[in-house]
C-alpha cells in the first residue's frame, strides 16, 4: 500500500508535485479602509483578528476523545497552522477550554472551577458525544453534559470525533472570537448567561 503511494507520488510531475505542497497559511485581511502605504480598520476588528488567530486550548482530557485531540495536534493534522499550538495546563494563560471525554458528576465542580479560573475572554468547546451530552454513559455517575456546569460556545459530534471534526470545532470558535464584540463581555445578556451557572 505504502508503495503504491509512493508509485503515485513519483508519477507527478515537478509542477505537480508544487502544487501538492502544502501552502503557507496566512491570516485574512480584516475589512477596512486602504490607500498608498495604509491599511485602517477598527479596533474590535484588529483585536477580533488577533483573538481569533492566537488561541490558546486548555485541553481537559479524560478519556478516548483526548487520543483523538493527540492526532489533532501532531504533525499530520497540524493545529499549529491555526495559531493553537501553545496547550495550557494553567487556566490563567489559556483562552479556550476543550473539554474531551467523559466527565463524572464528581469531577463537575473540578471543571467549573478551571472554567472560572481562566481569564475573560473565553470560549468552551465541548468535545465528542460524552462531553456534549453524557454520550453512551446514561448512568447515575455521568455528567449528562458540560453544559449543566459551564456555558458551552461549540459542540463537536462524534464518538469520537475524527481530527476533521475537532478542526472544524476550532474554526468555529475562531469564527466566535473573530466576531465577537469588544462589549460582549459586559453585556446585560452576558452577565445573565454567567449568573444562569452562578457565576460571579
Ligand atoms: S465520545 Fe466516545 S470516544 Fe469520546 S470519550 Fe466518549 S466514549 Fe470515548
Amino acid at each position: 500500500m505504502g508503495k503504491k503511494i509512493m508509485q503515485d507520488v513519483n508519477f507527478h510531475s515537478m509542477s505537480e508535485q508544487q502544487d501538492l505542497k502544502p501552502k503557507p497559511t496566512t491570516a485574512e485581511t480584516p475589512d477596512g479602509v486602504s490607500g498608498q502605504g495604509f491599511f485602517a480598520t477598527s479596533l474590535e476588528k484588529a483585536v477580533g483578528l488577533a483573538r481569533k488567530n492566537s488561541l490558546w486550548p486548555l485541553p481537559f482530557a479524560t478519556s478516548c476523545c483526548g487520543i483523538e485531540f493527540m492526532a489533532t495536534m501532531a504533525s499530520h493534522y497540524d493545529l499549529a497552522r491555526f495559531g493553537s499550538e501553545r496547550l495550557s495546563f494553567s487556566p490563567r494563560q489559556s483562552d479556550l477550554l476543550m473539554v474531551m471525554g467523559t466527565v463524572a458528576k464528581k469531577m463537575g465542580p473540578v471543571l467549573r472551577e478551571v472554567y472560572i479560573q481562566m481569564a475573560e475572554p473565553k470560549w468552551v468547546m465541548a468535545v465528542g458525544a460524552c462531553a456534549a451530552s453524557g454520550g453512551i454513559f446514561d448512568t447515575y455517575s455521568v455528567l449528562q453534559g458540560i453544559d449543566r456546569v459551564i456555558p458551552v460556545d461549540v459542540y463537536v459530534p462524534g464518538c469520537p470525533p475524527r481530527p476533521e471534526q475537532i478542526i472544524d470545532g476550532i474554526i468555529k470558535i475562531q469564527e466566535l472570537a473573530g466576531n465577537e464584540s469588544l462589549r460582549r463581555r459586559n453585556s446585560k445578556e452576558y452577565e445573565e448567561l454567567m449568573k444562569q451557572y452562578n457565576i460571579e
